[in-house]
């Protein structure tokens, strides 16, 4: 395949935008080479500026389930964008969306809309301190939940059960308040609620991680976690910004059959548009400003264009009863596929699959924490990567993401990325 134009596009992006991108995962630093640069996308496709066509298996990090320029929700969005773009007042739209998100989530009575993932698990962060009346939270490594200061913390030194900051600009003060357990170790977890007695305002957690590749909770991880919170007075809140409305109509919460006290979303639920929202039982979410102490706002929040591509993307996934299953077996057949031209080129790996995420590590070893989806073998990933580019099939450019399965991918889709794997393995 040719980049000559995107390589072009990308040379006069970084003269203006630090390191040509608007997010780093899109700069190819992990796999080497030039990123990709879209002209349009359609239901499964992408399509370059060098007119490439791309089986997409990222679908913008999760948000188009049903596949590009969806069409109820391109137009709910035109038809929006002609009564006005932005207000900063009430709309009963707004009321309509939450609405629908309360009646598919179980245990949340109310929804705040805020832009973003990231704004969602910062201002989750801080209901659950200013509802709890504690500074420490629990967060896992591995598991991303954007990029506000208290997330971007590596685990301590040694004994040592406090974070460090792992970008310069991030304070001791705020790392000194963020621990880090390893994901899937209950012991830890327990090992850090007994040296911070009365101290831990959250957990938080992606319920199935899907930053360090797709590693799913142990059986009974998510379930402990609810009961060593009770048992400390401290709240769960569960990351859903990747899996929300995509490993069911409940999510997470509903698959796995825990309660979370805060949930976060972000993606699928604004329908491509930039949106996130956080979630709670009456109690915890009336905390919230205006009502509430805790304050919480946003000029954007709300926003009519936003709520009216995630209304109509949650009306699709609310009201097509197959649609989970249909997603989850399309992810099957792909992992199936996947699993038999690996074996049979003696490549070395583990596929991590729930619901419609999946993930190929390249290591033979089970991989259940950030420490085993480090094991993997990231030279062999960049030339999966790059390989899988040049057959049209796009990857995320990173060991370390999850692919997103869309409902626009037809069974003739997957044999096609089947087959370029089984080409692609040759070489490995
Ligand atoms: N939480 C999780 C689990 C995510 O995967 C992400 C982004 O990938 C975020 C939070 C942050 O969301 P955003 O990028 O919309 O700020």
């Amino acid at each position: 395949m040719i980049y000559q134009r995107s390589s072009q596009l990308f040379a006069e992006a970084e003269k203006v935008i630090p390191g040509g991108v608007n997010s780093p995962v899109r700069a190819f630093k992990g796999v080497g080479g030039t990123p990709i640069f879209v002209k349009s996308a359609k239901g499964a496709y992408l399509f370059d500026e060098d007119n490439n066509k791309l089986i997409d298996y990222i679908n913008s990090w999760g948000p188009m389930i049903l596949g590009h320029a969806f069409e109820p929700v391109v137009n709910a969005v035109i038809e929006k964008a002609k009564k006005g773009t932005s207000f900063g007042m009430p709309t009963e739209l707004e009321t309509e969306i939450a609405q629908l998100a309360v009646s598919m989530v179980p245990n949340i009575d109310k929804i705040r809309f805020v832009n973003s993932g990231t704004e969602a698990c910062m201002s989750a962060i801080r209901l659950a301190r200013g509802f709890t009346k504690r500074d420490k939270i629990i967060k896992f490594s591995g598991c991303y939940h954007g990029h506000s200061d208290s997330f971007l913390i590596a685990a301590g030194s040694g004994l040592s059960t406090f974070g460090v900051p792992n970008s310069p600009g991030v304070t001791q003060g705020t790392a000194k308040d963020t621990l880090l357990a390893s994901y899937n170790d209950i012991e830890n977890v327990k090992a850090l609620f007994e040296a911070n007695k009365n101290e831990i305002a959250a957990i938080i957690i992606e319920p199935v991680a899907g930053n360090m590749g797709c590693v799913p909770p142990k059986e009974g991880f998510l379930q402990s976690l609810r009961q060593l919170c009770d048992e400390n007075g401290a709240l769960l809140i569960f990351d859903e910004v990747m899996t929300g409305f995509r490993l069911a109509k409940g999510g997470a919460q509903e698959l796995f059959d825990v309660v979370a006290d805060i949930v976060c979303f972000g993606k699928v639920i604004g329908g491509g548009l930039p949106v996130g929202a956080f979630a709670g039982r009456n109690e915890i979410m009336n905390y919230l400003a205006p009502i509430g102490p805790v304050y919480q706002a946003g000029t954007l929040s709300g926003n009519p264009l936003a709520m009216a591509a995630g209304k109509a993307m949650l009306e699709v996934l609310n009201n097509d009863a197959e649609i989970f299953t249909r997603l989850e077996e399309k992810t099957v057949y792909l992992h199936q596929g996947i699993q038999k031209v690996l074996t049979e080129n003696n490549i070395d790996f583990t596929i991590n699959r729930v619901g419609s995420m999946i993930s190929v590590h390249f290591d033979k070893n089970p991989v259940f924490d950030f420490q085993t989806a480090k094991n993997g073998d990231n030279e062999t990933f960049k030339k999966f990567f790059h390989g899988l580019l040049n057959e049209g099939v796009y990857i995320a450019p990173s060991a370390y993401e999850t692919w997103f399965i869309t409902d626009a991918l037809t069974y003739a889709d997957l044999d096609f990325t089947i087959n370029a794997i089984n080409k692609v393995a040759k070489s490995l």
